[in-house]
């Protein structure tokens, strides 16, 4: 077992200390290390192709296509209406009326309180990820108009350690829930994240607790919540806000769920319909309200914030 951590921490994370001490005192890290050796667990398959050039090739029906086309449709698919990946600034895009985005938080960093490393310093995958995408951690928070109509909105980016919830991207949640909530604003939060942030122990677990609390207070003041569950929404962000919503929105075909599918098959000793734990399944069975594509995203919203009595003025 790799040796993790050492004893330097300073007083206030002793705590986190002693746990850590009590659950790698077993090689639980190697096994799944080992299990997962060679596989990049968020390789799913909206993958965009990420080669440069003018064109690309559609992960689905692998038709070429001119890639400023592909863009022009939302990163969707003509051919087969295949919705590629897409990261926050392009989803921003596509939500906010243009030049009405104004980011919130943008400074606010992680720390490394554990001291984690597993096969690379937890500290070592922040600085990559940060140095890659240029974003601190990763959500964008801010607030924007929608066909004229404000809205506090977060974007989960899956590029950032696969969109997983730490403790910044939990605090920049509530803080714009809070803002939304004192501001009297509907919120929208698009979902893509492969759970709660391992590297960050309990304080990542703890920012689910965290945010559905302040959707309850947003909630009270009778203000519209709406998740976008995009491909993939798992763990605890499925297990959290993901599912608080007044009304849950969907990507088509997007992978929901909480645990994995082989997980439950081997805990059930069932087989799973093929189908399990995409958009369609979950509208199917109640936990999702409608399916929304990307092309009619912008239009679709702007509905709805009308139908529930948010005009551009702001105040319902
Ligand atoms: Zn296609």
């Amino acid at each position: 077992m790799e040796q993790i951590g050492g004893s330097t921490y300073g007083r206030t994370f002793g705590v986190f200390n002693v746990v850590k001490e009590l659950i790698f005192s077993v090689s639980l890290f190697d096994w799944f290390a080992d299990r997962r050796k060679g596989q990049f667990v968020g390789k799913v398959s909206q993958e965009t192709d990420e080669s440069d050039g003018l064109w690309g090739k559609c992960s689905e029906c692998s038709q070429v296509v001119y890639r400023k086309d592909l863009i022009a449709n939302a990163s969707v698919c003509s051919n087969c209406g295949h919705h590629n990946r897409i990261y926050s600034e392009e989803r921003i895009g596509l939500i906010a009326d243009p030049g009405t985005f104004k980011i919130i938080d943008r400074e606010l960093s992680p720390t490394d309180p554990l001291g984690f490393k597993d096969r690379r310093a937890y500290a070592d995958r922040l600085r990559e990820s940060q140095a890659n995408t240029g974003m601190k951690d990763g959500v964008v928070t801010g607030i924007c108009k929608v066909e004229s109509i404000p809205l506090a909105l977060a974007v989960m980016d899956f590029r950032f350690m696969g969109g997983s919830m730490g403790s910044v991207v939990g605090e920049k949640i509530t803080r714009l829930i809070e803002r939304a909530t004192s501001q009297k604003l509907p919120l929208l939060i698009v979902c893509a994240s492969g759970g709660a942030r391992m590297q960050e122990g309990m304080l990542s677990l703890m920012q689910m607790a965290k945010i559905s609390g302040a959707l309850e207070r947003h909630r009270e003041a009778e203000l519209l919540y709406m998740p976008l569950l995009t491909h993939p929404t798992t763990g605890g962000v499925t297990a959290s806000f993901a599912m608080l919503g007044d009304l849950i929105l969907a990507e088509p075909k997007a992978l929901i769920g909480f645990a994995g599918r082989r997980v439950i098959e081997q805990t059930l000793r069932e087989k799973l319909p093929e189908n399990f734990q995409t958009a369609e399944y979950l509208l199917e069975h109640g936990f999702v309200d409608t399916i929304v594509p990307r092309t009619q995203l912008k239009k679709t919203l702007g509905k709805l914030l009308r139908l529930h009595g948010n005009n551009p003025k702001g105040s319902r």
